[in-house]
């Protein structure tokens, strides 16, 4: 972990101002640099996170890191991440093993996940994009939108997209398909990147699909694939990655404002009784409990999946939890520093900015809220909506 944290700290850091303000340009030397020389040492980006033995705790730990020096730095890695995730729950023996193949090259490889509509997102049982079955091959054809990656995926690299399609829309989510596009293919266009508030080192594509066309077997898991519950699956590992990519900026904002606080001689007094203590002390102090509170569930949800255990409630309490801590705390990051926390000079504002993505992706907060309360009070899917 050490060694993810000089990585975070000496090359990410003082990159995050340059590729906020530089949208779309891609941090290769980083990219490279990992591919080449920290992959080895960074046991969680090791290829063999395809496989079930990589502890899941150390990527989130890793992913804390990373996203501490910059939280869209974290989703430029090349390693499979929501693509290859989605490959790991849902795919057959011969769909992992191409993948970690994928990840042995001399290049840096992406994987993307292309499930949002320009009609849904959070109702992903209403996807409107098409799988026809032709012979021994698949046609796709439909627009995604907000593909994290994409063009890192399928232009940039020899990586593969997974699209989730319907085979029949009569069938609603029964007939959801999930189908591995390779990078090259004719019938794929990288569309245009988004412009987006935060998160600008990471780039995010609409991606449209035009009779494009997959020899049978690139359906992912075969003719018995888990199908829609197979990208819901995708979503228990998912969650509690995106909180803990959230996680690193919340602490980066707490780092940064108690080294400027200790410069002006403010030392926070743990343990003193709570009337006793200034209001600055008090708001740094609830801020640091939020942020444990939140990468407590984080954890929990993260062991359960090292345990195969479900998790889809911890998944979802982890995830809006995060949500919720990075806006209050990147806020009152801003307050605390007044005008200056205002301002482009420090890296405050666009903490704010980056953080507020974290209760959108992944399922946005009210979606996620959705899932906890029906676990709770046991109702399904059609009885809360
Ligand atoms: C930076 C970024 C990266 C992304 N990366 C990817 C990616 O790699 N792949 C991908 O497929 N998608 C990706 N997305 C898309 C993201 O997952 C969706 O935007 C998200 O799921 C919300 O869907 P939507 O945009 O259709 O919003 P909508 O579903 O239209 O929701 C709009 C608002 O209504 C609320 N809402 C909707 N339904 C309900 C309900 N039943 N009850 C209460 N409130 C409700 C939502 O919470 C939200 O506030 C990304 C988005 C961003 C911003």
């Amino acid at each position: 972990m050490e060694y993810a944290e000089s990585i975070a700290r000496d090359m990410i850091r003082p990159q995050a101002r340059f590729f906020d303000e530089h949208e779309h340009e891609e941090p290769w030397e980083f990219e490279k640099f990992i591919w080449n020389t920290a992959r080895k040492k960074l046991e969680s980006l090791d290829p063999s996170i395809v496989v079930p033995e990589e502890p899941f705790m150390l990527q989130l730990h890793m992913i804390e890191m990373i996203s501490w020096g910059d939280a869209g730095f974290f989703l430029c890695l090349p390693w499979p991440a929501l693509g290859g995730n989605a490959i790991f729950t849902t795919g057959t023996a011969e769909q992992k093993d191409k993948l970690a193949k994928r990840f042995q090259g001399t290049e840096p490889t992406w994987t993307c996940m292309a499930l949002t509509e320009a009609h849904c997102g959070s109702d992903s049982s209403a996807i409107r994009t098409r799988a026809v079955r032709d012979g021994d091959s698949w046609v796709l054809n439909g627009e995604k939108l907000f593909v994290t990656s994409a063009r890192k995926a399928m232009v940039d690299s020899q990586g593969v997209m997974v699209v989730w399609a319907t085979v029949d829309p009569k069938a609603g989510r029964a007939g959801i398909k999930p189908f591995l596009v390779e990078s090259g293919n004719p019938g794929v266009k990288i569309f245009k990147l988004e412009q987006k508030l935060g998160f600008r080192s990471s780039d995010t594509a609409v991606v449209i699909l035009e009779d494009c066309r997959i020899p049978h077997e690139n359906l992912l898991g075969g003719e018995d694939g888990k199908g829609f519950k197979g990208a819901m699956k995708t979503f228990d590992s998912a969650r509690p990655a995106a909180a803990a990519n959230g996680m690193g900026i919340a602490r980066a904002t707490l780092d940064f404002l108690k080294e400027k606080l200790e410069e002006q001689g403010i030392k926070i007094r743990y343990g003193v009784p709570r009337h006793l203590l200034s209001s600055i002390e008090r708001d740094v102090i609830d801020m640091e409990a939020q942020l444990r509170a939140a990468w407590l569930l984080v954890v929990r949800a993260g062991w359960l999946v090292d345990q195969d255990r479900r998790n889809t409630l911890e998944s979802s309490m982890s995830k809006v939890k995060a949500g919720e801590v990075i806006t209050k705390i990147t806020q009152k990051g801003i307050e605390l520093m007044g005008p200056l926390g205002y301002s482009r000079r420090l890296l405050l504002e666009k903490w704010m900015r980056d953080g507020k993505v974290i209760d959108l992706f992944e399922g946005t907060g009210q979606i996620n809220r959705l899932i906890i309360a029906r676990h709770i009070l046991g109702y399904s899917n059609k009885e809360l909506k």
